[in-house]
């Protein structure tokens, strides 16, 4: 963790390094992110500052470590040149030459050879090879009197750390073995995806909070994880044993054998509702005095569909497509995405997949994307949509071609204002009519629906409801919006919260006008996800909620437990709250009340 930059930047009660030596059991509170209970030794994954070892190679290496130097040549220039194009693009043709500087150093014969002579001559690591060698040209640089070369030193502290990052990448993943917990300052969704394909048991992170989208890949694969844990990857060491209580967020380093038996018994717990998920997936889905709520599934990958019934899900109600592009770190064409559209319409046959349009900006960038200094304000879902139509318009006729296949919507992403759902509209009626010349079958009446996750739209709802087919309430950036507490900074995570009285008035507002409308309306943010919240959501009239499937058995049931009438009487007096705090407690209470096993699953017993 670097020095603060202001004097009074918040601190956070940071775990401290001294009274956590070896051995000694400490416990740190975070946020369960994805639900599950891991238990393991730690692996310890680096964050982007990276100081290399001086680590000596032996001579059989020493070929190989050539090659992987290379190799991370080859991607730096790679991703330098995805950033002048967009730089170009986005800024003008000049404004990519602030990078060319570094796309010459990457290309300098005299640092390549420099480089290979220390990894031949000296046996040193690619990494403290490069580092070395663009340290002393840095230094050179930095105590130069020309001010011109004393900003050529920055850009050459960035190539260094593109390279290295690059070099580490191929490494740090091969030392991940299965059943470790992965232990980062950060990751990128794309991070989790690599590591949960190596079999790890769950990630601890400093950063981070329930919606950012690093914790929706993990409950997306199923890694148990626990967010916001303040510099904990600064004091745990490699090796040493920690549990992780992918519900309540608390992670424990080096527990004693009675803390450690009453976790086993927590997975044991879990592992049998688990065991049992099959018949309430089977089960329907209904309160005790009869009303349906329709669940569905929040999908970001094609190897989820066999989830949709594994866990009971009627439908997608989210498919948040941009994920297909982040993991790959491009574009996909429409072949590539209808295929993945056609197959995902089918899995969940007879029921809809629905399709957000790619949501792409706020945490969700590729490696090749503009920068902005509020990314979260900024160029994000529809707005990049309107501004682009080559990644628009091939999605769009994939869709529309996955629609002959199976019953599908499309949901479109980040909508602040009347003028762009109508654009939008125009421009998939125009894909229609290629699609009709051309002889393709569609569906000529897919519901287009909107993501109300912007206060604007909210407020306005029922003008809103007039352009649309359905309404899909966003809680996580509806309640960063609402309350101004960015959903992935962990400075402020304890203001953010969907149970804001605020944001349960949005809601019950967004229902209302829709039901007024005649339109559906779900809830698709990861609230749904939460059983506890379960009775509000009914109770506010909602008759459809999405969520990552691992979660849609627990939602069930809450629901087979409860009646709408008590669900409703509940709802009002959550609103009546002044806080969020207390209606937590009240939510605690009816689930303790409720449903005493899920209650102790969630940590709401007190045992832990
Ligand atoms: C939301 O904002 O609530 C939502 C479901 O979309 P995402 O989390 O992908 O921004
Ligand atoms: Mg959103």
């Amino acid at each position: 963790m670097s020095v603060p930059l202001f004097p009074n930047e918040p601190q956070k009660d940071r775990p401290d390094a001294s009274t956590t030596a070896v051995h000694e059991m400490v416990s740190f509170a975070g946020i369960g992110v994805a639900p599950g209970i891991a238990i393991g030794p730690v692996y310890l994954y680096e964050g982007e500052a990276y100081e290399a070892d001086a680590e000596q190679l032996d001579a059989a290496s020493i070929d190989d470590e050539i090659q992987r130097f290379k190799v991370a040549i080859v991607r730096s220039e790679k991703e330098l040149g995805k950033i002048v194009t967009v730089a170009h693009e986005k800024l003008g043709e000049d404004s990519g030459v602030i990078f060319d500087a570094q796309l010459l150093m990457l290309h300098d014969a005299s640092f390549y050879d420099a480089v290979v002579d220390l990894i031949r001559g000296n046996r040193y690591a690619a990494s403290y090879a490069v580092q070395t060698v663009l340290g002393h040209h840095r230094q050179r640089m930095e105590a130069s009197g020309s001010a011109s070369l004393r900003e050529r030193a920055a850009d050459i502290v960035d190539v260094q750390n593109r390279v290295l990052r690059n070099l580490r990448h191929g490494r740090a993943l091969s030392k991940i073995d299965a059943n470790h917990i992965v232990v980062a300052e950060n990751l990128t969704a794309a991070d989790v995806l690599l590591f949960s394909r190596r079999g790890i048991l769950g990630c601890v992170l400093d950063f981070g909070g329930p919606t950012s989208h690093v914790s929706i890949m993990a409950r997306a694969l199923g890694v148990p994880a626990a967010v916001s844990l303040h510099g904990l990857s600064e004091v745990v060491k490699a090796s040493e044993i920690l549990i992780l209580d992918g519900f309540s967020g608390v992670v424990i380093i080096n527990p004693d054998d009675e803390t450690l038996e009453l976790y086993r018994e927590k997975q044991a717990r879990y592992q049998a509702l688990s065991a049992e998920s099959g018949e309430v997936a089977a089960a329907p889905s209904e309160t005790q005095d009869g009303r349906h709520i329709t669940l569905q599934a929040n999908l970001e990958f094609r190897e989820e569909l066999p989830l949709l019934h594994e866990f009971g899900a009627e439908g997608v109600g989210l498919f948040r497509t941009e994920m297909l592009f982040l993991t790959q770190g491009k574009a996909l064409d429409e072949e590539q995405q209808y295929e993945i559209y056609r197959d995902a319409v089918r899995a969940a046959a007879p029921h809809a997949v629905t399709f957000r349009l790619i949501d792409l900006g706020g945490d969700k960038l590729l490696p090749m994307a503009h920068r902005e200094a509020n990314p979260f304000l900024g160029w994000r879902g529809v707005r990049i949509l309107l501004d682009k139509p080559h990644l628009l318009l091939p999605q769009v006729r994939a869709i529309l071609r996955a629609s002959g296949d199976g019953p599908a919507r499309i949901l479109l992403p980040m909508i602040s204002a009347i003028r762009e759902v109508r654009a939008i509209r125009t421009l998939i009626e125009n894909v229609k009519d290629e699609l009709r010349n051309q002889g393709i079958a569609f569906d000529e009446t897919i519901p287009i629906g909107l993501m109300v996750e912007v206060p604007a739209v909210a407020l306005l709802a029922g003008r809103f409801a007039k352009e649309a087919d359905f309404f899909s309430i966003g809680t996580n950036d509806l309640t960063q919006y609402t309350l101004a507490v960015d959903r992935g900074n962990d400075l402020v995570a304890e203001l953010y919260s969907e149970l804001h009285p605020a944001v349960l008035s949005l809601i019950k507002r967004t229902v209302d006008a829709g039901k007024n409308a005649g339109i559906s309306v779900s809830l698709c943010g990861e609230m749904a996800a939460d059983p506890r919240v379960t009775p509000l959501l009914v109770g506010l009239g909602l008759d459809t909620l999405s969520a990552s499937p691992a979660y849609l058995t627990l939602v069930k049931r809450v629901i087979r437990a409860m009646t709408f009438e008590e669900a409703q009487s509940f709802a009002q007096e959550a609103l009546a709250q002044p806080d969020a705090t207390s209606v937590v407690d009240l939510l605690n209470r009816w689930m303790t009340g409720h449903n005493a096993d899920l209650a102790a699953m969630l940590g709401l017993d007190d045992d832990s």
